[in-house]
């Protein structure tokens, strides 16, 4: 056959009408892209496993009968139906646990599958789970997609962390853990074991960065050099760390930070030995010469050393360098609009994309923060939807306030991972995690929508309109850095206000 195979001939899944094939036809070419297996015949046709799976897995009020049970059966107006309303399913009970399910080749269902492997490997040897391990097999025992740990332990990492702890390869505690590889695994890992209660919360980030650093030191050649970074990271560096974690979560960036803030110090500390000095015989022009070849970037991460080094008298007093911050072209208050409007009309975005965007759009929220931030910020008032970012909550101009509801409402994430019950906005694929920062940075970038430019052109018409401190107080930010962008940018209320302002009201986006 020649050319792409369509129309009548081509066979499709009676439920996501998707092209497919049966398993033992050769792969159509489409110009659909994918072509899936139709593994199942239903009474509406044949069907994908995809759609297969999920019919396994949707429980809910049977429409017919009324009754609470698995519901795999959809009728012709969209109905859920149990399998005895809707009739030639088959029967989906487990013959071990009696529970409906997604049942393996063997009859027995997922869960029943999940657990007999979670006892194997939790084994601690005598044919029992050890027993402070027993949480653990129960907070994954019952997640509500028992499919998906199976396939967690299909791989081998998994596997082996669970076992070399069972065993007691290596202490159950959070450096037992950091002994194991890989990484990725036993980060999972340990999110599991604090949301279950078998170890104790930590700050992931600050404990990531306990772990790099005594490696990182260890590499450093010069034995002068390594004990004054050492001095560094443990009075300043760490210190402050661990101050920001006793307040609330590192997070992703601090940590970054903090080891970037150690690395341009071991690059300065190398540049002067290349140039025959030492902090102590370093001189104003040897500063001089490292930040006229250095980004504005990179002078901002060496100042905490070197303010440091200063005031422990290792380096002598000198200038230091000040950098001015690059100014940042926004986006023009017309692009701005037109992305807005996108975010209310486009229908490749889903709920979450459009919360996100206007996070960024209309209330010039960092990423980080919007990371963590909880469903108890959106606030339903009457009619009114409100947001707390800062103090006081911000009202959210219709017709926005109905995407953050309808989001709250229907997050994603909530089923894949043992991660039921996150209050998080964005909650993440870990356990216990919200998303990470770079996901939303992704997810705007295929959006086409500039974080920092779009950012930036938001707060600018904020302050437009309220005093900075007012609009610092909405959006929580500080104070200072909303007064410097006001000045930066020339616009600052004064100049703007035409006598009548109301702090809590937004711009207000031209009707169409
Ligand atoms: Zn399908
Ligand atoms: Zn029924
Ligand atoms: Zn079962």
């Amino acid at each position: 056959m020649t050319g792409p195979l369509e129309g009548p001939s081509l066979l499709r899944c009676a439920r996501c009408a998707r092209p497919g094939r049966l398993s033992r036809q050769p792969i159509p070419t489409t110009a659909e892209g994918r072509v899936v297996v139709l593994t199942r015949r239903f009474p509406e046709g044949r069907i994908c496993s995809g759609c297969y799976a999920k019919a396994c897995e949707t429980y809910g009020r049977c429409e017919a009968c009324g009754e609470h049970r698995l519901t795999p059966g959809i009728g012709p107006q969209g109905q859920r139906w149990c399998t005895d309303c809707a009739g030639g399913l088959g029967d989906f009970t487990c013959p071990r646990c009696g529970q409906e399910g997604w049942l393996h080749r063997d009859g027995q269902c997922a869960r029943c599958l999940l657990t007999d492997q979670l006892r194997e490997l939790l084994d601690d040897g005598t044919g029992q789970v050890r027993a402070e391990l027993v949480p653990l097999l129960e907070s994954i025992r019952v997640m509500s997609r028992p499919r998906s740990g199976l396939l967690w332990l299909s791989r081998p990492q998994a596997p082996a962390i669970l076992t070399a702890l069972a065993r007691g390869d290596v202490a159950l505690t959070h450096e037992g853990l950091s002994c194991l590889a890989p990484k990725r695994s036993v980060i999972y890992v340990r999110d599991l074991l604090i949301a279950c209660g078998v170890l104790p919360p930590i700050d992931r980030f600050l404990f990531l960065f306990e772990q790099w650093l005594p490696g990182w030191l260890e590499a450093i050649t010069d034995e002068q050099q390594r004990s004054l970074l050492r001095q560094f990271a443990t009075w300043d560096v760490l210190r402050k760390l661990r101050r920001a974690a006793a307040k609330g979560p590192v997070g992703h960036y601090r940590n970054q930070n903090a080891r970037e803030h150690l690395r341009k110090a071991a690059g300065f500390l190398e540049d002067l030995q290349r140039h025959g000095r030492t902090l102590s015989t370093c001189t104003q022009a040897d500063l001089d010469r490292w930040t006229a070849g250095a980004s504005f970037s990179q002078r901002q991460a060496l100042r905490p050393f070197l303010k440091w080094a200063t005031a422990r008298g290792h380096l002598p007093p000198l200038r230091l360098p000040t950098g001015v911050a690059i100014e940042r072209t926004p986006i023009s208050q017309r692009q701005r609009i037109e992305l807005i409007r996108r975010v209310r009309t486009d229908p490749a975005m889903t709920g979450g994309d459009r919360v996100l965007a206007l996070l960024v759009l209309l209330y010039a929220q960092p990423l980080n923060k919007i990371a963590q931030m909880s469903i108890d910020a959106v606030i339903r008032d009457g009619d009114e939807v409100l947001l707390r970012l800062g103090d006081p909550a911000t009202p959210v101009p219709a017709p926005f306030g109905q995407f953050f509801t309808d989001h709250v409402a229907r997050r994603s994430n909530l089923t894949t991972a043992t991660n039921p019950d996150s209050t998080f906005l964005f909650p993440g694929r870990r356990a216990g995690q919200p998303i990470h920062p770079t996901s939303l940075r992704l997810r705007l970038q295929q959006l086409g929508i500039p974080n920092l430019d779009g950012r930036t052109r938001a707060i600018r018409e904020l302050l437009m309109r309220a005093p900075a401190p007012v609009v610092a107080g909405m959006l929580g930010y500080a104070d200072a850095s909303t007064e410097q962008l006001a000045a930066r940018s020339g616009a600052t209320y004064k100049n703007y206000a035409s006598g009548e302002h109301d702090s809590r009201r937004m711009p207000r986006l031209p009707a169409r």
